[in-house]
């Protein structure tokens, strides 16, 4: 059948999941574990989000086999090991996290091992609990998979746990958001529900972040914020992301660069590398910014909220930006232009002085409906 011009065409796996979100939500914990029909839970947190385990382990009172606090960046092999290990012997039956992306990818590794349903109670913008990927490093090398048992059966939002994020971490967490609302726009898979989650999350974002930065304890700034991340983790697990990923994989699994501060750095300088390439996408972000251009716009979102804006900044060598290049391109994945090293190479120069992305000469924003 002839196929009409105008018409949509489009695949869409939609996951299942329920979100409670709301300030205060981490009270209605014990319910979603008590829905699961589990009794031993195993809890996984890190040291700086001590608080609000504590408040966590005691609402669930007797329920709680174990706590497990071994969290290093980028979820390394052998913490994973020790997890599984304590979770096998306590026999646990649930496993809930409370804390960062980290934390949240101790549970799903886990899990990949582990017969037992995860809970995720997220304390930044990383968006991980809303997705089946998981990303494990082992020799220096982060992989990541899809898989759904990873996938949190539940996830508890509650805007007041994130209030004592610090600037340095909420500027780059929420970049690191939107950096997966903006891959969504332009993703090899976007569908239009994904890409409605995306504009909406880079708005919530770029409103949420820079209130919460202002005042730390604003819960309207912080429910927005976090509303965004939902949006932007919503979008992520649903499509596949593109170079900008790609980069900051390489740089927090080989290079040790932490995730949010590589996102924030690289995200406006991979959205100028794909302006030309994906125009419409990149004007719904733009959109959403108030702005006409995005890699600009993000550029400067990301000084107003003081993040990182140069992968010198971050104690990255120059020398090693041609070894980044190849990692980058090699294995080869999707972008909406294609990548090779000297470009990437050139989109890396840019980031480590931390150049402003100006638009080129020929620059022309498309249009998008209002
Ligand atoms: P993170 O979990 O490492 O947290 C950043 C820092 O903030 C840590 O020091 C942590 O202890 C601290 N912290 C967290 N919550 C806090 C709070 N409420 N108050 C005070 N301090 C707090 O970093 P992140 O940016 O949340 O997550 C990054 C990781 O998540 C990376 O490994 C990334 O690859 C992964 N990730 C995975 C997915 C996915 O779908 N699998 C999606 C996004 C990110």
């Amino acid at each position: 059948m002839t196929v009409p011009i105008g018409t949509r065409t489009f695949s869409y796996d939609a996951l299942p999941g329920r979100i409670e979100f709301g300030v205060g939500a981490l009270s209605r914990l014990p319910d979603e574990v008590d829905r699961l029909g589990a009794t031993k839970v195993l809890v996984i947190t890190d040291p700086s989000t001590k608080a609000i385990a504590d408040r966590a382990i005691e609402l669930l009172g007797d329920r709680v086999a174990g706590v497990f606090t071994d969290i290093e960046l980028h979820v390394p092999i052998e913490g994973v090991e020790r997890g599984r290990t304590a979770a096998l012997e306590l026999e646990a039956d649930c496993l809930v996290t409370i804390g960062g992306g980290s934390t949240t990818g101790y549970g799903k590794a886990i899990c990949l091992d582990v017969d037992a349903p995860l809970v995720a109670v997220p304390t930044t913008y990383a968006g991980s609990e809303m997705t089946p990927i998981y990303g494990i490093t082992s020799e220096a090398l982060k992989q990541t998979g899809r898989d759904l048992r990873v996938l949190p059966k539940a996830v508890v939002y509650d805007p007041s746990l994130t209030v004592s994020l610090p600037a340095s971490a909420t500027g780059p967490s929420g970049m690191n958001a939107i950096a997966h609302c903006v891959e969504a726009l332009y993703a090899e898979n976007a569908n239009p529900t994904s890409s409605l989650l995306a504009e909406e999350g880079i708005r919530a974002l770029a409103t949420g972040i820079p209130g919460s930065i202002r005042d730390p304890e604003d819960l309207v700034a912080r429910s927005e914020a976090l509303y965004g991340a939902y949006l932007a983790g919503a979008a992520l697990a649903v499509v596949g992301m593109a170079v900008h990923h790609r980069i900051c994989h390489v740089l927090g699994g080989t290079f040790g660069l932490g995730h949010g501060d590589v996102n924030a750095v690289i995200l406006p300088h991979a959205v100028r590398f794909n302006q030309a390439a994906a125009p419409e996408a990149l004007a719904r972000a733009a959109r959403a910014l108030g702005a006409t251009d995005a890699a600009t716009a993000l550029f400067d979102l990301g000084v107003s909220i003081g993040a990182p804006t140069s992968l010198a900044q971050l104690g990255m060598h120059e020398a090693d930006l041609d070894e980044v290049a190849r990692l980058v391109v090699d294995p080869p994945s999707y972008n909406p232009r294609p990548v090779d090293v000297r470009s990437v190479r050139a989109l890396l120069e840019d980031a480590y002085h931390g150049r402003r992305p100006e638009p080129s000469a020929s620059f022309a924003t498309a249009s998008v409906d209002p």
